[in-house]
């Protein structure tokens, strides 16, 4: 594996904190605070080119390879999470799906509208009472000549409240996994509903909804991939959405670590800044050291897909491993900033708030493991 970033590749982190830096850092305080970022910035990441990254160029989208990926997530999970959430879902979940499984017209019809932020798109796969256990989903599509009609809801939804299309996971068949089957739902369709869910502790800017199906009809060209391989479809999308978020992660404990060294050259207390004690040296290099080995974890998959090889153990252990290390330095740089950091003036806490919720979605830190743990031993301990 090369660590040395190509140029390209190079000017595109750049790229990237730059955008962040002026776009989304002086207003991520205030999108929090009201609980709603500014819906323009969705244009404005398609203008950078943010939105469709890896879709390729034939589809309106700059053909990035993943490595270019994850460091855009870094520094979006550096800036804020809330927009680094909007980008995995609509492009990373839903826009990766439809160039895998997707049809040439389902493909010239949605790519280049999400890789533009005309379409916004969400991810349905979680209901009111299946989260980890998705393959038992309950929410039906049913066959009508032509059409399918769905009924049912979701839960938990990112982009739930301002997206133009849903990819929505119905069971087609039996029961289990093998019974689900994946549909683009246009949410204008009649009989399709979203409700905010407010009062998140963390990623309060982002739109996060529960969706009601009611009777909504779509095409059967609506639907992406064969009857019966919908749940592969989500599982697929979910190995690479936990490179994502694992890549953000990285980005978060980065910022929570840059702040806190800032702050603690800055700050003096006896008589000298408190970064000349080692007590606090070491808050610093644990966030240093952990934060560097879950960037290299998400280096790894990024490479094993460029390659063509399995990853999803990789972004497992990625996912695992960078999640509890944003957790860790978000509630570290809080200790570094003391009682300032308690306060949202300054962004650690912010950092800490929306970390938490990385240890449980795309898979929890138990599912993360019982995968791992199957991988190394054979043996299905999920059920
Ligand atoms: P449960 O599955 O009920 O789990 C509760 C606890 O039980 C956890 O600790 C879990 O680890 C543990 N547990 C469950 N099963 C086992 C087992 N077999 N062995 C050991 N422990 C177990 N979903 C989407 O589909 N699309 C989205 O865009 C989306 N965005 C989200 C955004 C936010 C802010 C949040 C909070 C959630 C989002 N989700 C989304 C849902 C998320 O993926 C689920 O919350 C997650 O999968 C966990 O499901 P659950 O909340 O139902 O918890």
């Amino acid at each position: 594996m090369d660590l040395a970033l190509t140029g390209e590749q190079q000017a595109l982190w750049d790229l990237a904190r730059d955008f962040i830096d002026r776009e989304v850092v002086p207003h991520s305080r205030e999108w929090d605070r009201r609980e709603a970022v500014d819906r323009d910035i969705v244009g404005k990441l398609g203008a950078v080119g943010f939105l469709g990254m890896t879709i390729p160029e034939e589809y309106g989208g700059s053909g990035g390879d993943n490595l270019s990926y994850c460091l855009m997530m870094e520094e979006l999970g550096r800036g804020d999470s809330a927009i680094r959430g909007i980008v995995s879902v609509s492009l990373g979940l839903v826009g990766k799906s439809i160039d895998k499984w997707g049809t040439e017209e389902q493909k010239r019809h949605w790519l280049p509208r999400i890789s533009s932020g005309e379409s916004l798109a969400c991810f349905g796969l979680t209901e009111p009472d299946t989260g980890s256990d998705a393959g038992n989903l309950s929410t039906k599509a049913v066959r009508e000549g032509d059409d399918y009609v769905i009924t049912g809801s979701k839960m938990f939804i990112t982009n739930g409240t301002w997206a133009d299309v849903a990819l929505v996971f119905a069971r087609t068949g039996g029961p289990g996994a093998k019974g689900v089957s994946a549909f683009l739902v246009p949410t204008d369709a009649p009989g399709f509903e979203h409700r905010e869910i407010k009062g998140k502790l963390g990623l309060r800017g982002q739109s996060t909804g529960e969706l009601i199906l009611d009777g909504v009809r779509v095409p059967a060209s609506a639907r992406l991939g064969d009857e019966g391989v919908g749940f592969k479809i989500a599982m697929t999308a979910l190995d690479k959405g936990r490179m994502s978020v694992a890549a953000g992660c990285v980005g978060l404990a980065k910022g929570a670590l840059e702040a806190s060294v800032k702050y603690a050259l800055e700050r003096t207390q006896f008589g000298k800044p408190i970064a000349g004690y080692q007590l606090v040296q070491e808050m610093l290099a644990d966030m240093a050291v952990n934060t560097d080995a879950a960037r290299l974890l998400v280096w790894r998959v990024a490479d094993l897909i460029e390659r063509g090889l399995p990853f999803g153990t990789a972004a497992s252990m990625a996912k695992l491993y960078a999640s509890e290390n944003a957790v860790t330095a978000a509630n570290l740089a809080i200790q570094v900033f003391g009682g300032y950091g308690y306060l949202d003036e300054y962004p650690v806490a912010k950092y800490l708030r929306d970390a938490r919720v990385m240890t449980l979605y795309e898979g929890t830190t138990q599912i993360q493991k019982l995968l791992i743990g199957r991988a190394l031993t054979g043996i299905n301990a999920f059920v």
